[in-house]
């Protein structure tokens, strides 16, 4: 089914332990686009200035993803400049320039309003409503934030959630939207705001998915070799979505899956600066971590 997205295409300056890039590509649609399209058919919603090399476009585009809706205009791309001490968990935001995405407000591609499945990637929360008004009939729309956007736009974010079914944020994020520190009363709380299920990111410690009634766990997968953790929420989002896409319906089983399948994304994608570490994989490359994702959790029977 098809899987539509909306959020930032980017270029990254990143600082890590290990090494530093400067404006490579990056982005939260840009991430969750490409994990996606592993699985399902993606259409893209964003906006990109004069400066952004039509290499990236067709890097986009050679992965299949539908790009009708990413529009061209006149100015600068947007800007993140990030950097990650020993602590790979959090990022420290050193400079964010929207640019052309200040002005953006687009109008859907007759093609992509049919969208069933739906991902509001970390952006203006305005901008996510907007995008997700111009979609008829939506069957699952899950969402992103961060602090920029919590502390920014508050009032925003909120009516953005009440017409989300699931939220995929990290710890310290959801801390700060709910005002709370305990994960189980984050989750309760923001459980009212909107989403019915809310699946926090802890970095290498894994996920949890809470829903009204369940808790399920998911470990991060043990890396040697952790090189640039930026893109990891995205591309855990990807899979995620990605996977749920391509399932057509969401239960209780498929949507633990495609907690690991996220996590499988996220784990493959810090391995490398920028996208590099999900530019060429194959099918076969994913079904080996999820399975040793299913080994590292397996306890019966032993
Ligand atoms: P994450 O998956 O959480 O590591 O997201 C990293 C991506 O988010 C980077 O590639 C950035 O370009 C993008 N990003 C950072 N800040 C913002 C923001 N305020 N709005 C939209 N995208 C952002």
């Amino acid at each position: 089914m098809s899987l539509l997205v909306v959020g930032s295409v980017a270029f990254d300056s990143v600082k890590t332990p290990f090494g530093q890039v400067d404006e490579v590509l990056g982005g939260s649609a840009t991430y969750f686009s490409t994990a996606a399209s592993y699985f399902t058919d993606v259409s893209l919603v964003a906006v990109i200035g004069e400066d952004f090399p039509e290499t990236h476009v067709e890097f986009l585009s050679s992965r299949g993803i539908d790009l009708e809706g990413l529009s061209r205009v006149p100015g600068r791309t947007f800007r993140w400049r990030g950097e990650y001490s020993y602590q790979l968990n959090e990022a420290k935001t050193l400079e964010t320039q929207l640019n052309v995405f200040q002005e953006f407000s687009p109008t859907l591609p007759a093609s992509y309003q049919d969208a069933e499945f739906v991902f509001l990637a970390n952006i203006d929360p305005d901008l996510q409503r907007d995008v997700l008004s111009q979609v008829k009939s939506p069957k699952l729309v899950a969402c992103d934030t961060m602090n920029f956007w919590i502390e920014g736009k508050r009032d925003a974010l909120i009516e953005t959630l009440k017409a989300v079914d699931i939220l995929i944020i990290n710890d310290g994020e959801a801390r700060e939207l709910a005002q709370e520190v305990n994960l189980v009363k984050v989750a309760k709380k923001i459980i009212t705001l909107g989403p019915k299920t809310l699946v926090i990111k802890q970095g290498e410690y894994g996920a949890l998915m809470f829903t009204q009634h369940s808790i399920f766990a998911a470990p991060a997968y043990p890396l040697e070799e952790v090189f640039d953790p930026t893109g990891a929420g995205d591309s855990f989002a990807g899979g995620f979505m990605g996977y749920l896409s391509k399932c057509g319906a969401v239960n209780d089983t498929n949507i633990r899956q495609a907690v690991i399948y996220g996590s499988t994304m996220a784990s493959i994608n810090v391995q490398a600066f920028s996208l590099d570490q999900m530019r060429n994989l194959t099918q076969k490359d994913i079904e080996n971590r999820y399975q040793a994702f299913k080994a590292l959790t397996f306890f019966d029977h032993y």
